[in-house]
């Protein structure tokens, strides 16, 4: 986990504002990075108790802090899970995917392969029908009912690389929910394969939406 450095706010604890601490870079529950209103309570002379609330969020996340030095010292984050860095265009795009990926990867840092390759399977669908609505490929309720398999090969017809992307993670993804499995792949060749899709997406949402360009200065 990385970590910055944070002023704690003013706090109705009153002891614990102004100190110096650190904080995970990324907020623990949703991984956007993280500007938290902090919290701070005094626990002994030399350790610290901090909520910080995300205002991305608008969640909570805790921290112990060793405070004797002059910036305290993270000792330990709940939750502990760092989540991964997702593009931000793609965030936005699709919340309803971002807390499909994040529930998968909290199923995954907790041993629940299973559950994470499906949730892993279902954020690309998440995420490849709200780019098909997005980007106008077809109405809602056509996406609605395409099945996922239907849906790579039609929205990305022009595209293989897309759609061998986004088949191994509908493959390999299948074969966490079904009772007879074929192999045993890794999570994270499904995950590799996955980021691949969601870069290929934030691509296509970055040149749709450019800062500036020729015609708008
Ligand atoms: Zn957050």
């Amino acid at each position: 986990m990385e970590f910055k450095i944070q002023t704690s706010s003013p706090s109705s604890y009153g002891a614990l504002n102004q100190k110096k601490i650190s904080i995970p870079s990324l907020c623990p529950n949703c991984g956007v990075s993280n500007n938290p209103s902090t919290h701070g309570l005094h626990l002994s002379q030399k350790i610290g108790f901090f909520s910080h609330y995300c205002t991305s969020c608008e969640m909570y996340h805790h921290s112990m802090q060793d405070i004797s030095k002059e910036i305290g010292i993270c000792k330990v984050v709940f939750p502990n899970t760092q989540p991964s860095d997702l593009p931000e265009q793609v965030v936005n795009f699709s919340p309803r995917f971002t807390q499909m990926y994040r529930d998968a990867e909290f199923a995954e840092n907790n041993n629940a392969v299973d559950l994470a390759g499906v949730g892993y399977r279902a954020s690309l669908e998440i995420l490849l029908k709200d780019y098909a609505l997005g980007f106008k490929l077809e109405d809602y309720e056509d996406i609605a009912k395409t099945n996922l398999n239907n849906a790579i090969s039609k929205y990305f017809k022009e595209d293989s690389s897309v759609q061998i992307a986004a088949d191994v993670v509908r493959i390999l993804g299948n074969d966490y929910a079904h009772w007879r499995k074929d192999e045993e792949f890794d999570l994270d060749i499904l995950k590799a394969y996955l980021n691949i899709f969601i870069q290929i997406i934030n691509t296509k949402l970055m040149l749709k939406n450019p800062p500036v360009s020729r015609n708008k200065k």
